[in-house]
């Protein structure tokens, strides 16, 4: 999926302002020990809570997807619960996320292929995973790191998009290409929290209207000063 046309993109670090290795670094440590509490923002148990959470929370809100989940997960507790069920009763769960009949059905489609191909278990490789209707790269990184402690590489959601590219730590806009830049920057043991790390600093500080004044990171940002970023 390309974002390049996204207000994000427009303006934001000018052609070739990427970060050396030096100040990346520098930011990448600042960044960890300022939001070494964040972690991920969705609420689970199983992973099969998680799954059908991360599969609800694309361009949705963290907020609606953590409100919702309480009574879908117990009525869904198993592959099999959701395998057997239908979008009609599924989406009576699920109606205040966006797209809510669409995910409906790759939530559906997705457990009815973990009930039968996995014996009802989440899988925990990556490209069993990305088979599944609705996961994508993103997704199945969120689960193994969370669900299972496998970190492979780096989940690519919006606010890592936005911030990699503002911060120039990677002038792409093609998720796959910006986890490439990110893993080949960020020191693996980061890497688990590092999209986290990454949303935390933007909600608080690197908003659309960044608070460069307040930043830890304004000493290395290549967008220090900037008032507005469109
Ligand atoms: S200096 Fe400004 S633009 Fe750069 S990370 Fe901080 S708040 Fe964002």
């Amino acid at each position: 999926m390309q974002y390049g046309g996204s207000w994000y993109f427009r303006g934001n670090v000018k052609k070739g302002k990427l970060l050396g290795n030096d100040d990346a670094k520098k930011m990448i440590v600042t960044l960890e020990s300022t939001y070494k509490d964040a972690k991920y923002y969705l609420n689970f148990s199983t992973p099969i809570d998680l799954l059908a959470a991360a599969i609800l929370s694309a361009q949705t809100k963290d907020e609606v997807v953590n409100s919702i989940t309480p009574e879908l997960f117990k009525r869904f507790k198993t592959a099999k619960d959701y395998a057997n069920s239908n979008p009609d009763e599924l989406i009576g769960y699920v109606k205040r996320v966006s797209f809510a009949g669409n995910k409906a059905k790759n939530i559906i489609a997705a457990f009815k292929i973990i009930e039968s191909k996995y014996n009802g278990k989440v899988p925990d490789k990556k490209d069993q995973l990305v088979e599944l209707p609705g996961v994508g790269e993103k997704t199945a990184n969120t689960v193994l790191i969370n669900a299972y402690g496998i970190v492979e590489g780096i989940p690519v959601d919006t606010w890592v998009i936005k911030l990699s590219y503002r911060l120039g730590l990677s002038m792409n806009t093609d998720p796959e290409k910006i986890e490439k830049d990110l893993m080949g920057k960020v020191d693996r043991k980061y890497w688990h929290n590092f999209a986290y790390v990454l949303k935390t600093h933007g909600k608080k500080i690197c908003d659309t209207i960044p608070e460069c004044s307040r930043c830890p990171v304004s000493n290395v940002c290549p967008r220090n000063g900037v008032a507005r970023s469109r």
